[in-house]
């Protein structure tokens, strides 16, 4: 009389199995550091800036943020590259690299990260989130 089918219609209902963040590997995220006493974001440091603590708790940024100043350097590489002060959301600065056109990253440009590490330089690599509508001639 009594089937034992509820266990399929339990599993059917949808509970959570994954424990683990099923999104991306940790490595395509910046980690920072934020203070316990004062809240505040800061990026490989020992010590808040701000109050000196050195209670920090790690966190993991959305990897969203906003040029800040951007240079063109020609030095020591064949081609010009883009190096780039980002603010992130969280509220700490990361120095970078934007994809696109050297001279086409501008101060105020919102930027997402693209890649965490460079292979190469072993430094945060971002991309635009606006695409450039503005006229470049
Ligand atoms: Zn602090």
């Amino acid at each position: 009389m009594y089937h034992h089918s509820g266990s399929v219609a339990q599993q059917a209902a949808g509970s959570p199995t994954g424990l683990l963040d099923p999104r991306g590997p940790a490595t395509e995220a910046i980690l920072f550091q934020r203070c316990t006493w004062c809240g505040t974001a800061m990026y490989h440091r020992v010590l808040c800036p701000v109050c000196r603590g050195s209670d920090l708790r790690t966190e993991r940024s959305e990897g969203v943020g906003t040029v800040r100043h951007s240079t063109v350097v020609h030095r020591n590489t064949p081609a010009a590259r883009n190096v780039s002060l980002i603010e992130m959301a969280e509220g700490f600065v990361v120095r970078g690299r934007v994809m696109g056109p050297p001279i086409g990253i501008h101060s105020g440009d919102r930027v997402r990260l693209s890649t965490a590490k460079d292979p190469v330089r072993g430094e945060p690599v971002f991309q635009l989130i606006d695409e450039p509508y503005r006229a470049w001639t």
